[in-house]
């Protein structure tokens, strides 16, 4: 797996405004430097998905989306499609966020047909999993990842379509992070779950995610099948997510 090319992908949640263009334009002006190392990918709110995407057209800067609906078009008053996202210039869309479990009510079956929303608009589906801490404490943090794993990723998932992010719950937004053993530990689970299940299933990317920061980024970039990260808090700032990338 030491030929997976990284991916450092940036979750901006609901933080961001036209204003916050300049930020943008900061990390395009870092990401040239550092396109030998890892790809990039920045998720804003939809809002500004196609502002950025034109901003970034040709430069080493990826734009994404952080959610999206299941159907392509319809009666869905407030919501937004891949088909939609993918016009505005998004090349991929995080599904599956803990967030969106928790506030949203979604289920691995919601996510699995998100997923595949994704992949019927042409673009790279970042399926999320991750335990409590509750759910940690009580010894059943790879029982949880397999199941969301089982029930969350559509078949069909190779190298190019899928990306998968284990984002600890209780490490989101809280500066508390796995030790590099335990992440070791889930990582080593998911890619034997990826390899048994798909052809691609050794090539596919494994993000870590919970409270990646510049000063800790090396250390987990570090642990074997991580091939990269996705950023919450840090990736708001051109610095933070420059530094990240840089880590790895
Ligand atoms: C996230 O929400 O995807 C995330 C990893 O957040 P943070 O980096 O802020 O913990």
């Amino acid at each position: 797996t030491d030929a997976i090319r990284p991916l450092i992908a940036g979750n901006w949640k609901m933080n961001g405004l036209k204003s916050s263009l300049g930020e943008f334009e900061a990390m395009i002006a870092g990401a040239g430097a550092l396109a030998g190392k890892a790809d990039l990918l920045v998720c804003p709110p939809v809002t500004l998905i196609a502002g950025f995407a034109d901003r970034a057209l040709g430069s080493k800067l990826a734009v994404g989306a952080q959610d999206c609906h299941a159907k392509a078009s319809g009666a869905h008053t407030g919501d937004l499609s891949a088909e939609m996202l993918a016009d505005a210039g998004a090349g991929a869309i995080i599904v599956g966020h803990s967030e969106r479990r928790a506030d949203h009510g979604e289920t691995d079956a919601v996510v699995r047909q998100k997923a595949e929303a994704a992949w019927r608009a042409g673009l790279v589906a970042i399926v999320c999993i991750g335990e409590t801490q509750k759910q940690r404490d009580a010894g059943q943090t790879l029982d949880i990842c397999g199941g969301q794993l089982a029930g969350s990723l559509p078949d069909g998932a190779t190298a190019a379509n899928l990306v998968v992010a284990y984002e600890p719950v209780w490490a989101i937004g809280t500066g508390l992070t796995p030790t590099p053993k335990d992440v070791e530990q889930v990582h080593r689970f998911i890619r034997d779950v990826l390899t048994s299940r798909f052809k691609e299933g050794s090539k596919i990317r494994i993000l870590y995610g919970g409270s990646v920061k510049p000063s800790n980024a090396a250390e987990l970039m570090a642990v074997a099948d991580v091939n990269g990260a996705l950023v919450g808090g840090a990736s708001l700032k051109a610095t933070d997510f420059l530094a990240i990338a840089e880590a790895c």
